[in-house]
Parts: structure tokens; sequence; C-alpha cells
């Protein structure tokens, strides 16, 4: 999985920076105005990094290029050891063990954002999904089925709406003992946010960060033109569904696929449906969501992904003046909503969504 997952990265990446330098028409210009371009070369920093379980890029153009990108290479580390389950100090740990805690600035957004989505979606978005997670192995990788008298005992403590969250004193506690959270489903998003921030705060209009594919970009690329963003495939052929140009935006999929096992023929994945307890198995392989801002869409990536394809549309039309989507279906059919659909390349034909 890694090694397709690094592939995928580096083929969005390239394609993202294809056409930086040299068009036609800058090709013909003349040694004067070549003279020019180079005293006005734009700075470019680029990092890779590996945190979050993935591998990450993060490119800034302008002057102060290499201090954001430094900047924001910490930023990740930081927000990682913050929010990962798995790391001995973070935060969210302390907060499964002690069933709620006082919360830092990052994650008290994050729990906010988590619970405004879970109430949108009517429970689609459960952070309180953790203790299934558990139970799948999905944490530790040691993978297996649980029995279903094992899942229903352990939906009674997934209950969203028993996460008492006080946005004054930036607390939280949990109604029910047991209980626990999870930030995977959110957190890449609000990183690739964060990004975003520190890179217009050191006064770049032209950068992006990938990490894993999921991608957010900031404004246009150096040459004017939009950037062209790979949406990731769900089959091992190294290949991707399309290409999206975009600017000032996130671009952030999610698909079974991304992480699973295998027992007896069937394969589980690690994105649950909170009502079963079981992975979402609602016709879709992968949902991508477009938006301008990337903890929302990571959320509803997640969403939609448990919501199936029906359901998944008729929120999005509730809600089109907020994202984009690009659906594809288990059957290999693809749908793309309006507002990118000309925007949107693709090898396969692909039904666009009206409103
Ligand atoms: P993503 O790749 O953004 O779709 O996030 C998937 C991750 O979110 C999983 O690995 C879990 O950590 C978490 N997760 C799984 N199911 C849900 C759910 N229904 N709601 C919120 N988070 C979930
Ligand atoms: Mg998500």
């Amino acid at each position: 999985m890694k090694i397709k997952n690094i592939m995928i990265v580096f083929m969005a990446i390239s394609l993202l920076l294809t056409g930086c330098n040299g068009t036609a028409k800058a090709q013909a210009d003349t040694q004067a105005e070549d003279t020019d371009a180079e005293a006005n070369e734009v700075k470019e920093a680029s990092r890779e990094i590996f945190a979050m379980d993935t591998y990450m890029t993060l490119t800034a153009y302008g002057d102060n290029a290499e201090q954001a990108v430094e900047e924001a290479a910490s930023e990740i580390e930081r927000l990682d050891a913050l929010l990962s389950t798995g790391d001995e100090n973070s935060e969210i740990l302390a907060i499964n063990e002690n069933g709620g805690g006082e919360l830092s600035a990052d994650t008290a957004v994050l729990i906010e954002r988590s619970i405004e989505i879970y109430e949108k979606t009517q429970g689609a978005f459960n952070i309180a999904v953790y203790p299934i997670m558990e139970a799948w192995g999905f944490t530790t990788q040691e993978y297996k089925v649980p029995s279903e008298q094992t899942l229903q005992e352990l939906l009674k403590l997934t209950d969203a709406s028993k996460i008492n969250y006080d946005d004054e004193a930036h607390t939280v506690s949990f109604e029910q003992e047991g209980m626990k959270i999870d930030l995977g489903g959110i957190a890449k998003g609000y990183t690739s946010n964060r990004v975003m921030d520190i890179f217009r705060e050191w006064d770049i209009d032209s950068g992006m960060v990938n990490l894993g594919g999921n991608v957010q970009v900031l404004g246009e690329k150096t040459d004017g033109t939009q950037w062209r963003v790979a949406i990731q495939s769900p089959d091992d052929s190294g290949d991707y569904l399309g290409v999206l140009s975009t600017q000032d935006k996130a671009v952030i999929t999610s698909g079974g696929y991304e992480r699973y096992f295998e027992e007896d023929g069937v394969i589980y994945h690690h994105i649950i449906d909170p009502v079963t307890g079981y992975p979402a198995e609602n016709g879709l392989t992968s949902v991508t969501i477009v938006s301008a801002d990337g903890t929302m869409a990571d959320g509803l990536s997640t969403s939609l992904f448990v919501m199936g394809k029906e359901q998944a549309i008729a929120f999005w039309r509730e809600n089109s003046d907020e994202f984009d989507t690009i659906l594809l279906a288990d059957d290999g059919s693809l749908y793309v909503t309006e507002g990118i659909a000309d925007r949107f390349t693709s090898d396969i034909d692909f039904q666009i969504i009206e409103k």
C-alpha cells in the first residue's frame, strides 16, 4: 500500500508542477525579456516529509518561500504529535484515557468542527467511532473481524452527541465511560489548511501541499495558470481518475482502498458506517471533495463515502455553495458536480450532477 501511495503522490506532484516554466510564447520571448525574467525569477522552496503515516510534499513560491516551507514543515510535525492516537504524548490519547480534558487551540477547533460536521451529516461523520476502529484492529494493525455481539456492545459507546464540548472553557468530556475519539477523518484537511495559513503569513501567493494524495493549493501557479491536481485512482494501476484544474482549494479524497485488510476473501476497510459498526459499503469506491475549506473537505470526504451515492448527491445539492465533489461508484461510473465539471478531465466518461 505504501509503495502505491508513494507512486500516486509523485505522479500527482509531477502533474502539479508540469508547465510551471516555459510556454511556447515564453520561448519566443526576446533576449532582453529573458534577462528581465531572470532578475525577477520567483524563488521556489520544496520539502518532503513523512508524517501522519504518509509522504507529504510542500512547495512555495515567493521571496520568503524557504522560511514558509520551513515553518509549515514544523507545524505539520507539531500537529502530528498533538493529534495522533498512536503517539503516547498526544493530547487525543490523554483525552481518551481520561474521558475528556482541557484542549489546546487546535484540538478545540477540530472537535468543534467535527461536531458541526456530525450534525450536518446526520451522524455519517462520527469521531466517536474509535472503539470500533480498535475492535477491527485498525489502530494496531493487528486486524481481526469482531463478532456481531462485540460490535453491538461497542456501538453503545459511539454516540457523538455525548461528546460535551465547552467552547468557552475549551474543555471536552464524554458522558459515557469508555468513549474515545479519533480525528483521523479530519486531521489532514485541518493540517493542509494550516499550511496555507502559514504560506499566506509569509506573503506566499503560490504554493501547494500534498499530504499523501490529498492536496491543497494556494493561488495559481507562477505562470498564471491553474494548478492541475491529479485525483487518486482506487486501483493498483498507478493511474489516476482524472485531473482537476483549480486554485485556492483543497482536493481531498477518501476511499476504502486507502487502508484495508482481507480475511476469507472479504475486504474490510477503515471507513466505518457508524450505524452498523462495519466498514461502510454503500456503493461508493471513492469520494473527492473540492472546497476552499480543507478541514470541511476532509470531514465531508469521509462522510459522503459513508452516505453512498444517492444521499451524497442530495447532500451536495443542499450544500453546493460550500463544496464540489467527484464520486466513483462501485460499478465504475463516475459523477462530477457542475461547479467543477468544466475544469475536470478524465479518460472515463463522467456524468455531470446538476443542482
Ligand atoms: P479519511 O481517509 O479522511 O476518509 O478518514 C478515514 C479515517 O477516519 C479512519 O482511518 C478513521 O480514523 C476515521 N473514521 C472512520 N470512520 C469514520 C466515520 N464514520 N466518521 C469519522 N471518522 C471516521
Ligand atoms: Mg476525511
